[in-house]
């Protein structure tokens, strides 16, 4: 969903069946708190928030390999910590992780064993467990009706 508490999301996060919520966030201050009120929205409709995810988490030039950190770095992780929410990893603004995206092969595809791709894969791990879990917790938690 794009960012905001609005109608919009307020009706999805209602009135579709969501088995969980990954916030993401860039790392500066004033992204981190539209992620809050996204976060607290999850929490008054009983989604449970799967993790926080930072990306344009710094940006690697494409000609030295040179981080810089654009929009900071860090705040969603220190912000998943303030929040008690796990931290699921960072994504950074790259050249390449645009152009396959816009491209429809996205870079786990067109260059899976990119570290880019490894950071997508590792953060897909994470939800991937963390909403198996959750789905599993609710098969074994519905009553059985006996006749
Ligand atoms: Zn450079």
């Amino acid at each position: 969903m794009p960012p905001g508490t609005g109608d919009a999301q307020l009706t999805i996060s209602q009135q579709v069946p969501l088995t969980g919520a990954v916030i993401v966030s860039t790392p500066q201050d004033i992204a981190l708190l539209d992620a809050r009120k996204g976060l607290n929205m999850f929490r008054q409709v009983d989604v449970p928030v799967l993790g926080i995810v930072e990306n344009m988490s710094y940006f690697k030039c494409p000609h030295c390999g040179e981080h810089t950190n654009i929009f900071s770095h860090g705040g969603a992780k220190d912000e998943a910590k303030k929040l008690d929410i796990d931290f699921l990893g960072e994504i950074p603004l790259d050249i390449e992780i645009r152009e396959t995206s816009d491209g429809g092969h996205p870079i786990i595809d067109k260059n899976p064993d990119s570290p880019h791709a490894e950071a997508y894969r590792q953060i897909a791990q994470h939800v991937w467990a963390k909403a198996t879990a959750i789905l599993e917790h609710k098969a074994t938690a519905t009553p059985k009706i006996v006749m």
